[in-house]
């Protein structure tokens, strides 16, 4: 048998939904900061949560281990890390464009402006493209996402928000 090797386990935890955004897996959010190989049956991973306190993360943290696991990793270690907090930064491109054409208008502005904790200006509608889009609701489906609705075509929409 080959040795286990990171590139191995990264390739592993890219088939893994994250339970709140099942279009995205945990590497499109960039859930998954490293991955330590320590031999053919030990392995670390650290993660960090998209959202403190976030249940999603004891689901994701299973779904790490039921996966090793399967494939014959024995010693299974995962670190939560908190610092620095998670942002949607790292949330790679190809998530964004998963994101949009599951019909959620992904993160528009970078979290390190000084205006990224409050909503962003135009959240363009993910089905026509418009910029005549409202917010209705702050809070969608889960504390990530909020509610817009297209003015042109009508249709609600999730927004994953700046974080
Ligand atoms: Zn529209």
């Amino acid at each position: 048998m080959d040795m286990l090797t990171e590139k191995q386990v990264w390739e592993w935890l890219g088939t893994i939904a994250d339970p709140e955004v099942p279009v995205l897996s945990i590497i499109d959010l960039g859930i998954v900061r490293e991955v330590q190989v320590q031999d053919d049956e030990s392995v670390t991973i650290s993660i960090t949560p998209t959202y403190s306190g976030c249940p999603a993360m004891d689901v994701i943290s299973m779904q790490i281990r039921l996966l090793l696991l399967g494939n014959g990793v024995k010693n299974i270690h995962i670190e939560l890390i908190l610092e620095p907090a998670w942002t949607t930064d790292w949330m790679s491109e190809s998530g964004k464009a998963k994101l949009l054409a599951y019909g959620i208008a992904p993160p528009q502005r970078r979290s390190d402006t000084p205006l990224a904790l409050f909503e962003e200006d135009t959240v363009p509608c993910p089905r026509c493209h418009s910029e005549n889009t409202t917010l209705i609701s702050r809070f969608g489906a889960t504390s990530c996402k909020s509610m817009y609705r297209c003015n042109d075509c009508l249709e609600p929409f999730e927004h994953f928000k700046c974080h």
